[in-house]
């Protein structure tokens, strides 16, 4: 099937050829034309799918197919969104699938002065893409008029409750005028997800692409058993000696990251942090210099597991394991993207055997075990405890046990001569 078949006229057709793209991806065959029918929809597909162009492309047509309003435009088209790069990334679609059309797209979020957004907003805003927050402190200041918007969109709704915005998304909705088409996009569909959904859709059609995503084959994952103590120096080596280029690394505090990174600058690899308690401006810049190949390292709360768009990544690395299985696939999903080849290495402590063994659950399946780490073996203890603390990983984690051995010192020493062997200038890691 191609563009053409799903009738969008032909400014989509022109903008779509000239992002690349050849033919629609499995979200986009099916949601497209049912959006196009008007249908409100509940959508299972994650980031990574083509989703954001399965929406976009039919609301930048439907909009189009309306009389253009008189300037200045209201906005007919929201779209929230949980995280600000998400925000961004999305809005940056809608510009790239609209840009031949006679149509305004804008962004709103938090971290970033509400005053350029105000008289952006004032010059008149077709599609507007949103985070709660910033959406409803614009909302408090009647900066923001969505009375006449037809097209609502919530983009990784399962994250946005995640996130803790329901009552956000509540206000927000109260807002909006009752007769609108509503579409819902979430990875994943639980409980809460479901009632949100039966809240806002009105007799919705379903869509779903397989997770295929998941276990895909071109993403070789791995695990390193290793005392928590060890990880910095292991991923340090991991880095030197793979001569990895660019890696995304996972941790799960803002603090955590603010650390491993300034151990990482010690060693001379270009690292940078990101997470919420840094300014947008900050953040911003984290991604860019890391997008762009100035920095190795991105190392990132989980603020940085949906949404982000990097092309062909080839490293994630897990430093800490997520506390939610689900959050395991978000963040191996941004490698192996696209038919690349893709590595996802998680370092695991043995007080973490419970998040890997509600992982392996989700996944169906064992992740390959490195057999020989270089360091001291530890037990991953997967047993019976393990498997009913998987069953809650929200849990606060508590230790297991650690099977104690002696540390292998030639090991050591190898990792050593490893390091030193690839040394900074081999790396071109330049301090
Ligand atoms: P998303 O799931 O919306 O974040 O999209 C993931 C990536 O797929 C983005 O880099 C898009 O530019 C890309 N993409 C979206 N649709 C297509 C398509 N039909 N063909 C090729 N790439 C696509």
């Amino acid at each position: 099937m191609s563009f053409i078949q799903l009738d969008l006229s032909e400014p989509l057709l022109k903008a779509i050829s000239e992002q690349g793209y050849s033919e629609p991806t499995p979200v986009q065959k099916q949601a497209i034309p049912l959006i196009l029918q008007g249908r409100d929809m509940l959508a299972g597909a994650q980031t990574g799918t083509g989703k954001t162009a399965g929406f976009a492309l039919p609301l930048l047509q439907l909009l189009h197919n309306q009389p253009l309003p008189t300037k200045p435009h209201p906005i007919r088209a929201l779209v929230l969104t949980p995280t600000r790069e998400l925000a961004a990334q999305v809005y940056e679609s809608f510009r790239a699938y609209g840009r031949h059309l006679p149509l305004f797209s804008e962004v709103v979020f938090g971290g970033v002065s509400i005053h350029s957004q105000i008289r952006r907003l004032q010059q008149g805003v077709d599609i507007l893409v949103a985070t709660p927050g910033r959406l409803l402190d614009l909302l408090h200041q009647k900066q923001i008029d969505l009375g006449q918007v037809q097209f609502f969109v919530l983009d990784e709704a399962d994250r946005m409750l995640d996130m803790g915005f329901i009552k956000d998304i509540r206000k927000v909705i109260k807002v909006l005028p009752e007769q609108r088409q509503n579409l819902l996009f979430s990875a994943t569909y639980d409980k809460e997800v479901k009632t949100l959904a039966a809240q806002i859709l009105q007799n919705p059609v379903e869509v779903a692409v397989a997770r295929e995503k998941i276990t895909a084959d071109n993403i070789a994952q791995r695990i390193y058993a290793i005392k928590r103590e060890y990880k910095r120096e292991l991923i340090s080596w991991l880095i030197g000696h793979g001569n990895w280029q660019q890696v995304l690394v996972f941790v799960r505090t803002r603090h955590g990251a603010d650390r491993l990174c300034k151990q990482l600058l010690k060693d001379g690899i270009r690292c940078s942090a990101l997470h919420g308690d840094k300014s947008q401006g900050a953040r911003s810049r984290a991604l860019a210099g890391f997008k762009e190949g100035k920095v190795t390292v991105l190392i990132a709360t989980d603020i940085a597991s949906r949404g982000l768009d990097i092309d062909q990544l080839p490293h994630v690395v897990n430093f800490d394991l997520p506390e939610l299985a689900e959050d395991y696939i978000h963040r191996i999903g941004r490698t192996g993207r696209a038919g690349a080849e893709g590595e996802a290495i998680s370092l695991v402590a043995p007080e973490e055997a419970y998040l890997l063994a509600a992982i392996e659950k989700l996944l169906k399946k064992a992740i390959p075990r490195v057999a020989d780490t270089g360091y001291e073996p530890v037990f991953l203890n997967m047993g019976k405890s393990a498997k009913a603390k998987a069953s809650n990983s929200r849990r606060k984690k508590t230790g297991l046990i650690t099977k104690k051995t002696k540390p292998s010192s030639s090991k050591r020493g190898e990792r050593n001569s490893g390091r030193k062997q690839t040394g900074k200038s081999a790396r071109g890691h330049k301090v």
